[in-house]
């Protein structure tokens, strides 16, 4: 049994989808599992139609709805689908139709999960219909079913004994040799029946998930690039493959941006040792890269990837009377967590604290709560590069390399992590692409 999960460029319109049923024909002898995303971009405009209902635009919701609807129907006709996947995706828009027309134009968390959600729906029929139309064995499974989460809206927790108990008796049953089954990432269902989801990126988690209550002999994901590189391969065209690269290391560049894998994914996998390997649908013969409990690299290279985050503000509570005092950090982390806002990077001294966390946040409360504390001041639109690699810190000369290779660059904070393993620093975001090719030049010279 395997899993394999397509993200939303590789669901992204007809000719993408061909290219994974290809991928999919090939693996029917493994028992596959076939998990999706959205098509591309269709989240985004489903939060941005729950948005409109929130602000009483039901008009322009209906609109973006039916292009919605336009670019499936498209789609499917390309695919030459059957007339069932059809029905059940004109019945499916259908029920979006209805939602916009009865939820009051209030924010509603549960209703914005509810809509989110129908991409994965949309695009697995679609997914199903290709695979049917190429002769496949295919049929299509409600992730919902077995994807038991807490009413985390938004970013709701996995329930992971219980979907194992779920997906042992109602998913794994149909999987088998010469069988495709067709599911969603991203979306869940909470103990009271309503739709989640597991958070943006979300896909590659449900697929971890799934290959983890499956027992599968290994979890695919495939995406629109070679697998995890030196850094963005849109910001550094030449950026190199990592062939291998440990659980943490895959989850410490995930955290820090490298969005071609979210930062739960080897959550569930670890313990049984299931193996992650991440391919490019559009390159299908190359190798990817290969994530598992040991690293198969020579090692020789301290610094394996630079990665970038943008969209980060910064928090600085200074406090000149807590010299000495201690309950200082406690003070500050308990307004934090109040708020049940999530604190990324932290750099401290005596007198000062920075951290950061994600632009956006509603932050009025918590500068009011932290002025009680020492003077604070709030800077958006940062963002946050990461060195990543084995031993950073036991390796002479990292940081003097790293800091001559961006001296021009006004950096503002720096913090070297719980782990040894990363070299974290925040610069204007404006600034972060050019920081990014700058390291990588500096680490990575021989493909210059
Ligand atoms: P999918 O829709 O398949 O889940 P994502 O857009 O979520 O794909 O993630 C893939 C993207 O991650 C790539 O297109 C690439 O631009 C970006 N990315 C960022 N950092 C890295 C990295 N270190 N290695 C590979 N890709 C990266
Ligand atoms: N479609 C969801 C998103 O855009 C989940 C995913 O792509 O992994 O966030
Ligand atoms: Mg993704």
């Amino acid at each position: 049994m395997i899993v394999l999960k397509f993200g939303g460029t590789s669901v992204g319109d007809a000719s993408a989808i061909q290219r994974l049923v290809d991928v999919v024909e090939l693996a029917t002898a493994d028992a596959p599992l076939v998990v999706v995303s959205a098509m591309t971009r269709v989240t985004n405009s489903l939060l941005d139609l729950d948005a409109l209902l929130t602000s009483d635009e039901y008009a322009e919701a209906e609109r973006l709805r039916r292009e919605l609807q336009h670019r499936h129907e498209q789609t499917a006709a390309a695919l030459k689908v059957a007339g069932w996947v059809v029905g059940d995706l004109l019945a499916s828009f259908e029920e979006l139709a209805e939602l916009i027309r009865v939820f009051p134009p209030v924010a509603d968390l549960a209703r914005r999960d509810r809509i989110a959600g129908f991409g994965e729906l949309w695009s697995s029929l679609l997914v199903t219909g290709a695979s049917e139309a190429k002769g496949l064995a295919a049929s299509w499974f409600d992730a919902r079913t077995v994807m038991h989460t807490d009413s985390h809206f938004g970013a709701a927790i996995p329930d992971e004994p219980a979907i194992r108990t779920a997906v042992a008796r109602d998913l794994a049953p149909r999987i088998g040799a010469g069988q495709v089954v067709v599911t969603q990432g991203f979306i869940g269902r909470n103990a009271a029946g309503a739709p989640t989801t597991l958070g943006r990126g979300g896909s590659d988690f449900s697929a971890a998930l799934f290959g983890a209550a499956l027992g599968a002999s290994r979890v695919e994901i495939w995406t629109d690039v070679d697998g995890l590189m030196s850094a963005d391969p849109r910001v550094v065209p030449d950026a190199r493959l990592l062939s291998h690269a440990t659980y943490d290391e895959a989850a410490e560049l995930a955290a820090f941006g490298a969005k071609v894998l979210h930062p739960a994914t080897q959550l569930p996998l670890v313990e049984a040792g299931i193996p992650i390997v991440i391919r490019n649908t559009f390159a299908p013969e190359k190798p990817g890269t290969w994530i598992g409990a040991e690293s198969l690299d020579d090692g020789s290279l301290p610094v394996r990837s630079i990665s970038f985050k943008p969209g980060v503000t910064i928090v600085q509570i200074r406090a000149a009377r807590m010299l000495g005092a201690y309950g200082f950090l406690r003070r500050i982390f308990e307004v934090f967590e109040r708020h049940e806002i999530v604190v990324d990077v932290l750099a401290s001294s005596e007198v000062s604290v920075s951290l950061t966390i994600d632009d956006g946040t509603q932050l009025a409360a918590v500068v009011h709560d932290l002025g009680a504390i020492g003077e604070v001041t709030v800077k958006p639109g940062r963002g946050v590069v990461a060195v990543v690699g084995r031993a950073i810190r036991e390796t002479p000369g990292i940081a003097a390399r790293v800091y001559s290779a961006i001296a021009d660059v006004n950096v503002e904070m720096i913090s070297q992590g719980a782990s040894a393993s990363n070299l974290t620093f925040i610069v204007a975001e404006a600034n972060g692409p050019q920081v990014v090719r700058a390291l990588h030049q500096a680490f990575f010279p021989e493909f210059e």
